[in-house]
């Protein structure tokens, strides 16, 4: 008889120290949220049915046709064209698809040696991914602190990047969860101190949602540089179609650790259409961008919140004197689902993010909000 050890105590030795610092990923928890404005996700709120009448039915043609029993096939370089040409990328820069951004956000740190103990350092708060998966993969997270109003101090980037030396920076532009813009200026600070011992990642999944594009100082194309796009934002979360788009020898490694046939048959029929057809999408972008504009006006009409800029599919904001855990009950309570960030970081207390969604959720919001406010100035 042997005897065995507790399956705790192995999987402690057989995993690094840090996984335990990590919780798994979970989606919210209520269940019958079909009736709410789910405004925790940064979703976009349009659906199958807001797509014009002949895209509907290509789209469905096109998946009715597409072969399960078959492995998937690979991406139309005519697709992959089409992307870089909406997209402002030079045609010939290399792509690699994930199964969203995530996924190519964790090859990247298996590239990069993450998980032989390896130095990620990113801005913070920023998305929670980077930390988890790279103490889930055993290396070391090093976060930059940004200032109150979210701005990135550049000397303090810059120290701490030469201080330690991480083989990958991420760099969200804009950031999640603040929602704000960094300078062009950090990410070629990054890239020149990292020229010869690391990449730095331009994480671009809300870059639909800038009013204009800031292409002064263009570093799209700087060697070790890779940027990180997402579909996810602009309608098709549920698709699971992310890329990296950079030189042709990063994506060469980068292939080597991606799993055969990580984007499912379905999702490739579906990009294969949505190429076409990538107007619509950006009509839809620009529709959110005005109604977030018309939410920031009308927020900044009520008492007892601090609004952050945004550049992004969502708004950042903070309740002055009340606590962002009772408001985001209060709002749940009246169907309205937001993100608490109270507790994520020091820097985001009592703060709430709400992902733009229709006119008549974000009136639900408003209205929730102002509601929840006038309890709070009354009692
Ligand atoms: N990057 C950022 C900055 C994000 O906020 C998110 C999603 N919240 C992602 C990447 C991942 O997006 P996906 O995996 O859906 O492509």
């Amino acid at each position: 008889m042997y005897r065995q050890m507790s399956i705790t105590q192995l999987l402690q030795k057989l995993t690094p120290a840090t996984m335990a610092e990590v919780k798994p990923y979970t989606r919210s928890t209520l269940t019958a949220i079909e009736d709410y404005a789910r405004l925790d996700a940064m979703e976009a709120p349009y659906t199958f049915q807001d797509l014009p009448d002949s895209l509907q039915q290509k789209w469905l043609d096109t998946i009715k046709h597409t072969e399960a029993n078959r492995y998937p096939p690979q991406l139309s370089q005519v697709a992959i064209n089409k992307l870089y040409k909406f997209l402002n990328l030079p045609e010939g820069m290399g792509f690699i698809p994930g199964n969203g951004s995530d996924e190519i956000i964790m090859l990247l740190m298996l590239l990069c040696g993450t998980a032989r103990g390896g130095k990620v350092l990113s801005p913070s708060p920023s998305f929670s991914m980077y930390g988890h998966l790279t103490k889930a993969l055993g290396g070391e997270f090093i976060e930059v602190d940004l200032e109150n109003d979210f701005t990135l101090d550049l000397n303090k980037f810059a120290q701490a990047i030469k201080e330690h030396k991480p083989q990958l920076v991420f760099l969200a532009q804009p950031n999640n969860p603040t929602g704000n813009l960094f300078s062009n200026e950090a990410v070629k600070l990054a890239a020149e101190l990292l020229s010869d011992s690391g990449l730095v990642v331009v994480d671009r999944a809300y870059e639909f949602f800038l009013k204009e594009l800031d292409v002064s100082g263009d570093y799209t194309k700087q060697a070790n540089v890779v940027n990180l796009y997402t579909l996810s934002k602009i309608g098709l979360a549920g698709l699971r179609f992310g890329f990296a788009a950079t030189g042709g020898e990063i994506i060469h490694e980068l292939s080597k650790l991606r799993l055969p046939y990580n984007i499912n048959s379905l999702t490739c029929a579906s990009i294969e259409v949505m190429a076409d057809n990538l107007d619509c999408f950006r009509k839809h972008a620009d529709n959110i961008i005005t109604n977030r504009d018309e939410l920031i006006s009308e927020l900044e009409k009520l008492d007892g919140i601090q609004i952050f800029p945004s550049s992004t599919n969502f708004i950042l904001l903070r309740l002055l004197g009340g606590s962002s855990a009772e408001c985001f009950k209060y709002l749940q309570q009246h169907k309205v689902l937001v993100k608490d960030f109270d507790g994520y970081h020091h820097l985001m207390q009592n703060c709430l993010r709400v992902s733009i969604g229709k006119p008549e959720e974000n009136t639900l919001f408003l209205k929730n909000l102002s509601a929840y406010l006038g309890l709070q100035t009354n009692s």
